[in-house]
């Protein structure tokens, strides 16, 4: 999966003479992320993001914007517009499973390329802060406004067949992606399932 990909990577493509020491930390980090639960009260997103700069300039200078773990665009697009197939795949499950696969596609690979990036320009680091910004990382993407159907099982678009996080109902009931059924509704003016007439927006 992709979080043992991009650990495997980092160890990898390490090119400093603490190599040993990096080792070890990366695995205690593994170790810990592994094993890493969501806090029971989550902040709301724009304090998760005031929380996370501050934690991680204390990490890394020279920040960059695409550095930082956000996870809105998950939150946001449709599963089938996020071009991943194992997301997709994931989408279709239920409890919050997309969620979980949110973090461990994204939210902890970056994890790891941000300790790579700490030890190759500060020099070796100390598990606590790390840990302290991952449980932020963690908490954010838990606290996003995640869509009510990640935690149900949700319908499949009967236009694209893939799961629908953001349903659009017609006056006759039947629910679609937003985009599938304005495309449809370009040509024909009548719900692909029931052929009610839906000329009316
Ligand atoms: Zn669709
Ligand atoms: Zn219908």
């Amino acid at each position: 999966m992709e979080d043992e990909k991009a650990f495997a990577l980092n160890l990898a493509l390490y090119q400093g003479a603490d190599l040993g020491d990096y080792i070890n930390f990366m695995v205690q980090f593994r170790t810990s992320l592994n094993a890493l639960k969501p806090a029971e009260v989550i902040a709301l997103e724009p304090i998760y993001t005031v929380d996370l700069v501050e934690q991680m300039q204390q990490l890394l200078t020279n920040l960059d914007p695409q550095d930082i773990p956000t996870f809105e665009s998950f939150a946001y697009f449709e599963p089938a517009d996020v071009f991943h197939d194992y997301l997709e795949q994931e989408a279709t499950k239920e409890k919050g499973a997309f969620i979980e696969v949110v973090w461990i596609v994204i939210g902890k690979p970056k994890l790891y390329n941000l300790v790579h990036r700490a030890w190759t320009e500060h020099g070796p680091q100390t598990l606590a802060p790390w840990m302290k910004l991952a449980q932020i990382v963690l908490d954010g993407c838990y606290g996003q406004k995640w869509p009510d159907s990640v935690f149900q099982v949700p319908d499949s678009c009967p236009i694209c067949l893939t799961p629908i996080h953001w349903p659009q109902r017609t006056q006759c009931g039947h629910v679609f992606h937003t985009r599938c059924l304005s495309q449809h509704l370009d040509i024909y003016h009548t719900c692909p399932i029931c052929r009610a007439s839906l000329r009316d927006p």
